[in-house]
């Protein structure tokens, strides 16, 4: 059967990336029709925006999309394209799977975490009022004294239902892989009515999964106990920004960002993409590590019901990766190893590793 898919290059080193993830679910065998869509910095003169109306368009209709990162300018320009998809298509589960493969170097072992992050709502919904605006001077005038009149600022909304929601999510993720603990995250001895909100709704929800063990961490004490022991930990769910900060720290006992793939789900659609973002200063050198959107195809795969497929996919990446032969700068031993290969090359040998699909037989030589 052939599935049609949303295909977002992204900018920066997001199109070379993409296109090998392309070329190795395509080596599984696996009939994608892909349906290609332009979005991020280097199509806002072609369209006058970053995200075009056709690329919300062909997700509602394909409800299926891997994506490529997207530059999000610092300070000015537009907002990231990136949190208005994760809005306007109400993508409210983050899932990022952190998960140690054998050969990748790193102080830890056997690291395997979820980390399952809220995605529209906290400091990303973008209820900020710049320095001076009527706004700012309303709320500032309304804080008594609590806000220095100089100050721009930004709202942190969280709510009861976006809370049971991600909640909810997280715990059905756990009874559904066998996982065995679920830890909520957030800094709710200083905000107490938000993060609070979030600690109570989650509390409420674990009552109605017993079979799942259930705690809560402050995210300062969180980030010691993930570096200092991370096997204590399984799944993780947190509100937006803790959600962001934690899944980099997560991505780097494992292995660094080249390693960590992603999924954006709602109701509707799933947007597959990596953690990692544009690395602009790498684009177009055939350098990154194509893993990380690799990854996001097999998690992909599983996602259309193509486990044999996922699965044999992700077989010959840990093999690559376990060989450490060809594999890109970020995994061998020194960062100007000679002897590392490029994002295409570390492909190619992915590829060359995949078995032959369930129930076919092995080329004759
Ligand atoms: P980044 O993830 O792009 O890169 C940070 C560093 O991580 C890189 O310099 C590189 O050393 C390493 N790295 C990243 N991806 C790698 C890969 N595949 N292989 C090997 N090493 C890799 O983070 P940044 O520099 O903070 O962000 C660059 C741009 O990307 C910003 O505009 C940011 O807003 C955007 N961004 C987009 C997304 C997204 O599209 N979902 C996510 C995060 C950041």
């Amino acid at each position: 059967m052939s599935h049609r898919v949303t295909l977002i290059p992204g900018d920066g080193t997001g199109p070379e990336l993409v296109a090998q993830a392309r070329r190795a679910m395509e080596a599984t065998g696996v009939d994608i029709e892909w349906e290609v869509v332009e979005a991020g910095a280097d199509v806002m003169d072609k369209y006058g925006t970053p995200l075009p109306d056709g690329v919300i368009e062909s997700i509602q209709r394909n409800r299926v999309a891997l994506k490529g990162p997207v530059t999000t300018p610092i300070g000015a320009g537009f907002r990231s394209v990136n949190v208005a998809l994760r809005q306007k298509l109400s993508l409210y589960a983050c899932l990022r799977p952190c998960r140690q493969y054998p050969g990748i170097r790193s102080h830890y072992r056997d690291v395997d975490l979820v980390i399952v992050r809220e995605n529209t709502e906290d400091l990303y919904a973008g209820v900020e009022f710049d320095l001076g605006s009527p706004e700012a001077r309303q709320i500032i005038e309304m804080s008594g004294g609590k806000i220095a009149p100089d100050s721009a600022i930004s709202i942190k909304p969280i709510s009861e239902t976006g809370s049971r929601r991600i909640a909810k999510f997280a715990f059905d993720y756990a009874v559904a892989n066998g996982r065995r603990k679920v830890t909520a995250v957030t800094k709710a001895n200083i905000m107490k009515f938000t993060d609070g909100l979030f600690f109570r709704v989650a509390r409420e929800v674990a009552g109605d999964y017993t079979a799942i063990e259930y705690e809560e961490r402050l995210v300062d004490n969180m980030c010691m106990q993930l570096v200092q022991k991370p096997e204590l930990y399984d799944v993780l769910v947190l509100p937006n920004l803790y959600g962001d900060i934690v899944s980099d720290l997560a991505a780097g006992l494992v292995g660094g960002l080249g390693v960590a793939p992603g999924a954006n789900i709602g109701d509707d659609a799933v947007v597959f993409e990596a953690i990692h973002g544009s690395a602009p200063r790498y684009k177009g050198m055939n350098k990154v590590n194509p893993t990380a959107l690799i990854l996001c195809g097999v998690m992909m795969l599983r996602h259309l019901g193509e486990d044999d497929a996922a699965q044999r996919l992700e077989a010959a990446t840990a093999a690559v990766i376990a060989e450490g032969k060809h594999v890109t700068y970020d995994f061998k031993p020194t960062r100007d190893d000679p002897t590392a290969v490029g994002t295409k090359e570390m492909t190619d040998a992915i590829i060359a590793g995949l078995a032959p699909a369930a129930g076919t037989l092995p080329a004759r030589r």
